[in-house]
């Protein structure tokens, strides 16, 4: 079955002149990843490890200094496979929600605080539906019930919501069009572990009744565990590791993969956590060789210089770490 959204080889960069000089932060450095119809991708990874960059990018909802500087990202929506960055202005905002619906990070403040939550509807759905007023309003209440949110939301301003009826209103708003993909950033991170729990359960719903794909971003290995289908891995500007969720947790093959999951809690056990030493690298000035080396219990010389490949080394299980390829496991 071909892939909904296809990645590949794609360069993202901050590129910023500094008198006169070139100052380049690789934030997204030669991804390939594919994301099929019908699924959850999860992308995991600490803060700043290019995670927001590589979804901004795959969502064309990028500006300087922020710039595409190689490879592609191609969707198809059923009509064949389309280069993103190739569409016209036109085209790309003809996608927008109706194909391709992106909740940023925060997105709950989309919101206009001035505005009554039917207003802000309005403003972001009516001309994308093709449909009267009414009765695009009445697809709103339909799809708001659906939902188990009360149709007087839409009589409310923001303020006067708490923050996890905000966020089920901006996933709402995301999906009244019923788009083929939804790319999400961090949508459960200021929740409560309560109202995260039901705003996961509505994203999975959505997802199955709809048929969609999403792209879900969480630092929280916690929520992928019980959410995706499949996760990659990012590390300093890479995609280090990629496998469906479950063999992912029970048989992680690359040493920072395994270091997040050993970082989880896990009750009953009171064993103190394995910390990792030193911090993730800096994006303007990365290590050589794989990027993980200078934390990496692991490291060999080899790993010094020389970037490892990105290879399935089990069905469906891609990892880029030299000692995974020679068997050593973390
Ligand atoms: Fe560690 Fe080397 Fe694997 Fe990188 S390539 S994760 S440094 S063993
Ligand atoms: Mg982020």
């Amino acid at each position: 079955m071909t892939p909904v959204l296809s990645v590949r080889g794609l360069r993202a960069y901050y590129q910023m002149r500094y008198f006169g000089t070139l100052r380049e932060v690789r934030a997204v450095d030669d991804i390939t990843l594919e994301v099929r119809r019908d699924e959850i991708y999860g992308l995991a990874g600490e803060s700043s490890s290019g995670k927001s960059t590589l979804i901004k990018t795959v969502a064309r909802a990028i500006r300087p200094p922020l710039n595409v500087v190689g490879g592609e990202v191609r969707f198809d929506f059923g009509q064949g496979e389309r280069n993103l960055y190739a569409l016209s202005a036109e085209d790309l905002a003809a996608t927008r929600w109706r194909n391709l619906s992106y909740i940023m990070q925060g997105s709950m403040n989309v919101l206009n605080p001035v505005r009554r939550i039917r207003q802000s509807f309005i403003d972001f759905a009516l001309h994308h539906m093709a449909l009267p007023l009414p009765a695009f309003l009445q697809q709103v209440e339909d799809h708001l019930a659906h939902l188990s949110l009360r149709p007087a939301v839409l009589d409310s301003f923001p303020h006067e919501l708490s923050g996890g009826m905000r966020q089920r209103v901006t996933i709402a708003l995301a999906t009244v069009c019923r788009p083929d993909f939804i790319i999400a950033d961090e949508p459960t991170t200021a929740l409560d572990v309560v109202v995260q729990k039901g705003v996961l359960a509505m994203i999975r719903r959505l997802q199955r009744e709809m048929g969609s794909s999403v792209l879900f971003v969480t630092h929280d290995m916690a929520v992928h565990a019980n959410l995706t289908d499949r996760l990659g891995i990012m590390y300093a500007g890479r995609l280090v590791e990629e496998a469906p969720t479950r063999a992912l947790f029970h048989r992680p093959l690359h040493p920072y993969t395994a270091h997040l999951i050993r970082s989880l809690p896990r009750i009953g056990d009171d064993a103190p956590r394995h910390g990792l030493e030193g911090r993730p690298p800096s994006l303007a000035s990365p290590p050589p060789g794989c990027r993980f080396h200078p934390r990496c219990p692991l490291a060999m010389p080899v790993c010094r210089e020389v970037v490892p490949p990105m290879e399935e080394l089990e069905a469906g299980h891609r990892v880029a770490c030299h000692a995974a390829r020679q068997g050593i496991l973390p």
